[in-house]
């Protein structure tokens, strides 16, 4: 085990960088010592690439190749999501390890999401430099600071991007990770790669009243109403389909599926339309591949339980699959609404992102990479990642951006992302290095 490495991943997870919606709550200070701590950590690194702060707190390097050709871009970011410190094992900003030899685990906030891959960038980078090795191409570090909150800092790094003209070849992100039973029917080992991500959107209900008083209610409050509106969503839900990068992931597993999915899989231009239909059945997840999903997430009413609410107010958080627009989207939710006194305003909303392609060489050499770091058993497929993430800014750069983190995820450790418990095993963790290593030597 290289204990170096551990303890430096470590100390990066000890510095609660976290992320809240309301800006005010954010603790700039554990951002600065975050960004203070890196070149004291990976010094060679420091050394060898130009850097700069973007925005605020987004941080971008550059490691100049050898030959002027377009450069590689590697992703991370440095924020994390919130706890609530009660519900954790271990607490999570103190980087715990338990366990030993192929057991050992680090538990932290943030030990997946997303410093797994941050820590495992710089070491790789570090070690390199430390070889003596250089880049043919440029290669660029990007370093978001506010994913969790869909902030500002991954737009400006692309921002500046885009003013000097680069142009990268390749793009990996966060997203997909080596997995084993996420698709159904499937028993190997898959590295799931992002070649597209589902858009977002936010649409606010509101229903109003006149006013009045809770002990003679109006037949349909304003509360109610809204209720009605919810629930008519909730029945009418997108339709299902099966999206080119979805199709792509079942023609690639097909080979390694067991009967009857192999058959299923392999004929997919016959079997589609009931596969589609067939997979909301296996689960939230299955079921996220083939449509656009709505849930309600927040809901607000009178401020006392003895008053009428004069204004009800929800939020539905929506996230729109490949060739659904936020347009279409708005406009299937208020027929499924039905109700002209429901005003239905959308709050933010960005497309589904492109999809960028499964074949030629920036794909070849990610999966390369999975077979040469992570193991040659492992079969790399495409997949639609169905969370955002800030690589969708660089499609606006690149047409290759790929979202993909080297680690070998159980369902519990994939469930414990923006949970409690949040933890990686050290052996995941350091073969993660190896794998951005390789693909920076590939590249
Ligand atoms: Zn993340």
């Amino acid at each position: 085990m290289d204990t170096a490495a551990v303890e430096r991943f470590r100390e990066l997870l000890r510095i609660p960088t976290v992320s809240h919606v309301d800006p005010s709550q954010t603790d700039a200070a554990a951002f600065a010592s975050f960004r203070e701590a890196l070149p004291r950590l990976y010094p060679a690194l420091h050394e060898a690439l130009e850097w700069e702060t973007v925005g605020e707190h987004a941080l971008l390097y550059r490691w100049r190749g050898a030959e002027a050709r377009e450069p590689l871009v590697l992703m991370a970011h440095y924020d994390v999501v919130p706890v609530v410190a009660g519900e954790w094992a271990h607490p999570p900003f103190a980087a715990t390890i338990t366990g030993e030899g192929a057991d050992a685990t680090i538990h932290a906030r943030g030990a997946i999401d997303d410093k797994g891959a941050l820590a495992a960038i710089l070491e790789a980078v570090e070690t390199l430099v430390g070889d003596g090795w250089s880049p043919t191409r440029d290669v660029y570090l990007a370093f978001g600071h506010d994913e969790e909150v869909a902030g500002t800092g991954a737009p400006a790094i692309v921002d500046v991007l885009r003013t000097r003209g680069v142009r990268p070849v390749l793009v990996l992100d966060e997203g997909g990770a080596v997995v084993s039973g996420a698709v159904p029917g499937v028993d190997v080992e898959t590295a799931m790669i992002g070649v597209a991500e589902r858009g977002v959107m936010t649409l606010g209900l509101t229903a109003r009243e006149a006013g009045g008083h809770a002990s003679t209610p109006p037949a349909l409050p304003a509360t109610a109403r809204l209720a009605r509106a919810i629930d008519r969503l909730q029945r009418r839900p997108a339709p299902v389909r099966l999206v080119p990068p979805v199709r792509a992931m079942f023609r690639t597993l097909a080979p390694y599926a067991r009967q009857p999915f192999r058959a299923v899989f392999s004929h997919i231009a016959l079997t589609g339309g009931m596969l589609a239909r067939a997979l909301p059945r296996f689960g939230s997840e299955t079921n996220a591949l083939v449509r656009t999903t709505a849930v309600t997430t927040e809901l607000s009413g009178a401020d006392g339980e003895n008053v009428l609410a004069t204004t009800a107010r929800a939020s539905v958080n929506i996230r729109l699959l490949t060739g659904d627009t936020v347009a279409a989207a708005t406009r299937r939710a208020r027929r499924a609404i039905a109700d002209p006194r429901i005003e239905v305003d959308v709050r933010h909303g960005s497309d589904p992102s492109p999809v960028s392609p499964w074949r030629g060489e920036p794909w070849r050499r990610i999966a390369t990479a999975v077979g040469s770091a992570l193991g040659s058993e492992i079969v790399a497929t495409p997949y639609l990642q169905l969370g955002a993430s800030d690589s969708r800014w660089f499609t606006a750069i690149s047409d290759n951006v790929y979202r993909f983190a080297p680690f070998r995820l159980t369902a519990a450790e994939r469930e414990a992302l923006h949970a409690h418990d949040e933890r990686i095993r050290v052996d995941v963790w350091l073969r993660g290095i190896d794998f951005y290593r390789d693909l920076l030597r590939l590249s």
